[in-house]
């Protein structure tokens, strides 16, 4: 493809692009509708022999895998958790891939590294978090978790696990809530600590760690011989959103000399917000904290903040250095290879940069309230209409709610079938959890450019979707 015909396919690409977002997307299915092997069953066997003209790939785009998308950026997406982009978040996307570059080392391209610096200390500015971190950008919150358990482990085997395996070592032990992410059992498992290892603190009726509950299985384990190694709590559990008590959990996790780490995968970027820091009481006893602007920040996939008190354990965990790697610079810059599992690395920060310069700090705030008051009176409707239960509050912007029905087993029949009848539909789409043993609908606001009147239009498809039998 030479300038002149990269240049005119992608003003068309441009144009496209303009037209999906602000407006196409809003009429198309959320959830995709096709059936498994539609899409499959239209790409060749094969790869052509020949070169094929860019139109016609740009058209098959649009006829075979457009229908095969499940619309993210859909103002009445309310699934999973959101994962934004942004039109500026876009445009910088544009920018690092025609650049393509690797930001592993500091010299593989200086300005990679330094902006990732920087943009790390903006964003603990931005949440108020204590100038005793350092920060990298991972590409997901489970290889941050991953991270943090390798760190984790090598703290508490005096890094022998590095040198010589596990097979000598002691048993360790790993805590966190029933209501944790699964990333930090499969983190457990891959460090090769094995899923016997972690305990599953309880928690209480808002779904929150118990300290007490941990308190007493640390003393069970230390009985048995088994080390503490490592707790890891939730601000926003992907459930119901809920929040572990950071606060007396760094004092067990400190007196117990365990690493502690904290995942706020979704809810911490509405940490711009004063007014919804008191969930992260006691933040500055973690060893570790990572989220996601990729979910609720509008910074396209992915990019996950992960930020460490001790930099140096992180490093000393992770680092590699063969001879085609050393550098001029030495220990004079960052080179981040050593601060996360892959070598070759994705430039994450120029998006990121150029998504909090263009909305601004009360641009992101204004945001993430008027998510949150949605959700509220979004909660009110609900537990006013018949026929329905509001099962938990919005914690932040995520609700959930159920069919109810004669028998807590006719509420989960009727709450199930709900869903996949307003899934089918297409006019939303919405993801289930199970809360206290009963089905349950997340809820949850978070789509940039969502409206009230989306939320409140998709609230009454749903009560009319429920009336049909
Ligand atoms: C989404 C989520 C994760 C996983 O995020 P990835 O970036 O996809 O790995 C982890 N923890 C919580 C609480 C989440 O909500």
């Amino acid at each position: 493809m030479n300038k002149d015909i990269f240049k005119k396919n992608a003003h068309a690409l441009v144009d496209w692009m303009a037209d999906y977002y602000f407006d196409d997307v809003k009429s198309m299915p959320v959830r995709s509708q096709v059936k498994p092997g539609y899409v499959r069953d239209k790409i060749p066997l094969n790869a052509p022999v020949d070169a094929e003209e860019f139109e016609a790939l740009f058209d098959d785009f649009k006829d075979i895998i457009l229908p095969g998308m499940t619309h993210w950026q859909h103002p009445r997406f309310f699934a999973y958790f959101p994962a934004n982009v942004s039109p500026p978040s876009v445009l910088a996307e544009m920018l690092t891939s025609i650049m393509g570059t690797n930001a592993m080392l500091w010299e593989t391209s200086p300005a990679a590294t330094e902006l990732e610096e920087a943009m790390m200390d903006w964003l603990k500015g931005l949440m108020a978090l204590s100038q005793n971190w350092s920060g990298v950008i991972q590409d997901t919150a489970s290889s941050a978790v991953f991270c943090s358990v390798l760190a984790a482990r090598e703290r508490a085997t005096n890094w022998l696990g590095n040198e010589t395996g596990l097979k000598d070592q002691k048993a360790l032990a790993f805590y966190t809530s029933a209501e944790a992410h699964s990333s930090v059992e499969k983190a457990v498992k891959m460090a090769g600590l094995g899923r016997a290892s972690i305990r599953l603190v309880p928690t209480d009726d808002d779904f929150a760690m118990k300290p007490s509950a941990l308190i007493s299985m640390i003393d069970d384990d230390r009985k048995k011989g088994i080390e503490p190694a490592m707790l890891v709590a939730t601000v926003g559990t992907t459930g119901v959103g809920a929040s572990d008590p950071l606060e007396p959990l760094g004092v067990i996790a400190r007196s117990n000399n365990m690493y502690f780490h904290v995942d706020a995968a979704w809810a911490g970027s509405a940490m711009v917000c004063p007014e919804y820091r008191y969930l992260m009481r006691g933040i500055e006893s973690a060893d570790s904290y990572a989220f996601n602007p990729h979910k609720w920040m509008g910074v396209n996939f992915d990019c996950t903040a992960h930020f460490v008190k001790d930099a140096d354990t992180l490093k000393r965990t992770l680092t590699i250095l063969p001879e085609y790697l050393k550098t001029r610079e030495g220990n004079n810059v960052t080179d981040y290879r050593d601060w996360g599992i892959q070598l070759g690395r994705r430039m994450r920060a120029l998006k990121l940069w150029f998504v909090i310069r263009s909305y601004g700090v009360e641009g992101l705030q204004s945001m993430f309230r008027q998510h949150v008051e949605i959700a509220e009176d979004l909660a009110e409707k609900i537990f006013m209409t018949d026929g329905f239960e509001l099962v938990t509050k919005p914690n932040l912007s995520l609700l959930t709610f159920r069919k109810s029905g004669n028998s807590e087993i006719e509420g989960d029949q009727a709450t199930e079938a709900l869903l996949t009848k307003v899934n089918d539909d297409g006019f939303t789409y919405l993801t289930r959890t199970v809360v206290k043993g009963r089905s349950v609908i997340r809820f949850q606001v978070g789509q940039m450019n969502t409206t009230r009147d989306d939320v409140m239009a998709t609230w009454d498809r749903i009560v009319e979707l429920a009336g049909y039998p």
